[in-house]
Formats: C-alpha cells, sequence, structure tokens
C-alpha cells in the first residue's frame, strides 16, 4: 500500500532507497546477526550516510529538517521487513532518545551530541523503565541531587536498548517531589563515573542489545539538564507518540513478513494432491492476514499524517499500537500454523518474529497501558 494518498513522490523514492538498502545490506546478515546477539557498529555509519536519522532534526546538525511522521513510519516498516525487529530496535533507539535532547537541551549538549548521532558515530539510549516498574512513570524511584554544578545521580534503570552500546543515555530522574511533577530528564554520558551495566537475555530481539544500567553516586553536570528541573515528564510523555508510531510500523512490517512467508509456502507445498493454497482453511487465514494488515496501516498512514498537520491523537496512537501487536501476533501465529514444522526451525523469519511478538505488546506502553490511556483521554 505504498501508493497510499498520503505520500508524495519523495516518500515513494525514499521508500525504494530504504528497501534496496535494506535487501543488500540488512536482511542477509540478519540470522548470524541474531545468533551473535549483536550486530556490527558499522550499521549506524551507514545508515546515518544514507540519512536514516536525520527525521525530525534540524538542518543544521545534518538532519532532513522539518519533522515527517509519514518518513519515520516507512524508514521503520521498511527495515522491519529484514524480519529480526532487533536491528530496528537497536539501529533507531536515536529516535526515542535524542528528540528530548533537540527540544530541550541547552545548545552545548545539543552540538556534543546531535552532529554525531545524525553520522551514526554517536549511539543514544532512553532510560525510563527501572526494575521496580515501568508502567508507572510518574513513580520512578532514581534520584538526581543538585549539588553545586553538578547532579549526582543514584539509582537503576532496566530493559534500556542499546544500553550496552549507547554513549549516552536519555534517562528519566526524580530531582523533586513525587509523582510526575519531580520528574527530570537528564542526558547521561556513559563516561561519567559511577556508571556501570549489564547486558540482559532475553526471548526475543537478540541482535538488539538489552541492559540493566546502574548509577551509584553518579556527578552529571548540571548543563546536561534537559530544559528545567521537574519539568521533564510532559516532554517523556510527548516522546512516547512518536516511540509508538515507530513501534506501529515495525510491527506493521514484521506481520508483512509473515504474511510474504506464509503465502510464498501455500502456494509451493501440496498436502492431499492440492497445493495449501487450494485449501480454504489456509486461504482463509492469509486473507485475515492480509485483512488485518491493511487496515492497520491504513490507520497508521492515517495518524502519521495527521501529526504531519499538527494534530496530536494521543488516544488513536495507543489504540494503533494495541491493533498493530494484535496483528502482528495473529500474523505471526497463522504464518506459524501454515509453514507448519518449518515455521519451527532456528533461523526461520517466522520463528524470530513469532518471538517478537510480546516485547511489542509491552515495550512502549504494553497493551493494557494503551487501552487506559485511550479511555483516559476519550474520557471513559
Ligand atoms: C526488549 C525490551 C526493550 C525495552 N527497551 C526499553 C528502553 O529502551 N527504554 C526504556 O525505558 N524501557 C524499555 N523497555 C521497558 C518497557 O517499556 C517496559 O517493559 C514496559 O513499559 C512495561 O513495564 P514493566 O515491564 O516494568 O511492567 P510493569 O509496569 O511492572 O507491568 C507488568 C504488567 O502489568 C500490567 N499493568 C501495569 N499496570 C497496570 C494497570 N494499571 N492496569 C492493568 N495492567 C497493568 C502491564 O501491562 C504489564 O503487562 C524495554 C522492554 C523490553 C522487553
Amino acid at each position: 500500500m505504498s501508493n497510499s494518498p498520503f505520500y508524495s513522490e519523495d516518500h515513494g523514492l525514499f521508500r525504494r532507497t530504504v528497501r534496496e538498502f535494506v535487501a543488500a545490506e540488512i536482511t542477509p546478515h540478519v540470522n548470524d546477526w541474531d545468533e551473535a546477539g549483536g550486530f556490527p557498529r558499522e550499521l549506524y555509519r551507514q545508515a546515518g550516510e544514507l540519512g536514516l536519522f536525520g527525521v525530525g532534526f534540524a538542518a543544521e546538525y545534518g538532519g532532513l529538517g522539518e519533522h515527517d511522521a509519514l518518513l519515520l513510519c516507512i524508514i521503520a516498516e521498511e527495515v522491519a521487513r529484514c524480519g529480526a525487529g532487533g536491528v530496528g530496535a537497536s539501529l533507531f533507539s536515536n529516535y526515542i532518545s535524542a528528540p528530548p535532547i533537540q527540544l530541550a537541551g541547552s545548545d552545548a549538549v545539543k552540538n556534543e551530541v546531535l552532529p554525531g548521532m545524525l553520522t551514526g558515530d554517536i549511539v543514544c539510549a532512553l532510560g525510563i523503565t527501572e526494575p521496580g516498574g515501568g508502567s508507572d512513570v510518574a513513580n520512578l524511584k532514581t534520584t538526581a541531587t543538585r549539588t553545586g554544578d553538578h547532579y549526582v545521580v543514584s539509582g537503576q534503570k532496566t530493559f534500556i536498548t542499546t544500553g550496552m552500546r549507547a554513549d549516552y543515555v536519555t534517562t528519566a530522574v526524580r530531582t523533586g517531589g513525587p509523582g510526575p511533577s519531580g520528574v527530570s530528564l537528564l542526558v547521561i554520558p556513559a563516561t561519567v563515573d559511577g556508571f556501570s551495566r549489564t547486558s540482559i537475555s532475553k526471548m526475543g530481539w537478540w541482535c538488539s542489545d538489552t541492559a540493566t544500567l546502574y548509577f551509584d553516586e553518579c556527578p552529571v553536570p548540571a548543563e546536561y539538564l534537559l530544559g528545567v528541573e521537574n519539568a521533564g515528564f510532559p516532554i517523556i510523555m510527548n516522546n512516547f507518540n512518536y516511540e509508538r508510531l515507530q513501534l506501529i510500523a515495525g510491527m506493521v512490517g514484521a506481520a508483512q513478513v509473515c504474511f510474504d512467508e506464509a503465502l510464498a509456502w501455500a502456494r509451493d507445498r501440496t498436502t492431499f494432491g492440492q497445493r495449501l493454497a487450494d485449501h480454504q482453511v489456509i486461504r482463509h487465514k492469509l486473507v485475515e492476514m492480509d485483512r488485518t494488515i491493511n487496515a492497520t496501516r491504513a490507520w497508521m498512514e492515517l495518524l502519521a499524517w495527521q501529526i504531519n498537520q499538527g494534530e496530536r491523537p494521543v488516544a488513536e496512537v495507543a489504540e494503533c499500537k494495541v491493533q498493530a501487536s494484535l496483528t502482528m501476533e495473529l500474523c505471526a501465529r497463522e504464518a506459524a500454523q501454515i509453514l507448519g514444522g518449518a515455521s519451527y526451525a532456528r533461523g526461520n523469519p517466522v520463528e524470530r518474529i513469532y518471538r517478537e511478538v510480546r516485547v511489542n505488546a509491552i515495550g512502549g506502553g504494553s497493551e493494557e497501558i494503551m487501552r487506559d490511556l485511550a479511555a483516559r483521554q476519550l474520557g471513559i
């Protein structure tokens, strides 16, 4: 559906460029990268050269200028077509961690981080979730206490994507009293004293590094504060909308891989004297997959277009994230059934995507939390 009316000719050209890059430089390697638990750092530089980190970042730092949510969706969907969600998760951790730096950072911090991030030489991570909980962001426990020209940061963050290789972590900290009005955002260089990290092994997204971060009285210069003290919560919430859109696009891409794999298999394989695709049960499964993918993608594109018009469809983005994880779940399940035993073999994209469903249904705001947010926004 790349001929959607929301896309310009430039969008189409950009999609083709990303698709070719993914087919040539990513897809052939994803199985090895996933088994190895990581992809080469060089991939950041290749993606930076193509401008893949530039959406929404000002030209003065090397970005593409004005924000374009449709472009963000194109990149996330096309990279997900490689069939390993860990690539997009790690490669684009910059998109969830660097926008607050551009929005609220001092000129010095922006100049220190953004140009290198856009070329792929600097990697940023977002540190919100803590061992004590991720959904209830307003109750986070990591503290940052001002002493002279520094903040002293103490606490832990966990499940942090690119946590092991990040050069900077955009970190949610408590600088004030309880609740959302005591939360600030601090960019923490990975070189500060007292900072350490350990890797987490996971069900899926194997080639995306995920870490627990430990802050043991880390002295962080006060100029790394984003905006003013205790004003971090709205920035975090606004940032989630783009993260969720990116996740939605990744899920649409993954669901599409499941459909493509299942369709090719169903056309090729014969059981009981006819192609799998000629059995009505299998035909219906394929149509259900195609139907839900088309509906989810169309909704995502509409939301991206609305965001480009200056609207803030918070409830709808939350609902669409639920729609996307249910779509991915359905497609992973039905593709696995259609492939039969072959879907259970390591290295098959359907096997990999099947293991990646849950992180999408939980990360960046779980299905339960998304429904709750939508209910509040809709005044239910
Ligand atoms: C691979 C991976 C990568 C991640 N990357 C990052 C990252 O880069 N940065 C980052 O900050 N975080 C990251 N996360 C964390 C992720 O965002 C959290 O896991 C998620 O927000 C849920 O938080 P939690 O795991 O602490 O679950 P909890 O908040 O403890 O919730 C547990 C369960 O209870 C449900 N629940 C909670 N409250 C309610 C309620 N009020 N009503 C109904 N149900 C409720 C939740 O939906 C969930 O199913 C990542 C997670 C994973 C698995």
